[in-house]
């Protein structure tokens, strides 16, 4: 694990800080810990995705209280 892996799942880093990161180190990295990178940056990016569609759908459907 390295201190991107750490960050990403402390949701310290968004999945576009994380590919940013990822492409000033990774040649620094083994290249089988590149892929677990972008592994948790694609769940990141799913997560992510999810998020703005919840908030896309409060603002279509104007949910108010
Ligand atoms: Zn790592």
């Amino acid at each position: 694990m390295c201190l991107i892996c750490v960050d990403i799942q402390k949701e310290k880093l968004t999945s576009i800080e994380a590919r940013r990161n990822l492409k000033e180190t990774h040649t620094t990295l083994a290249k089988k810990h590149i892929l677990e990178i972008l592994r948790l940056i694609w769940k990141k990016e799913d997560e992510e995705q999810d998020k703005m569609w919840e908030e896309y759908n409060r603002l279509m459907y104007c949910e108010t209280d």
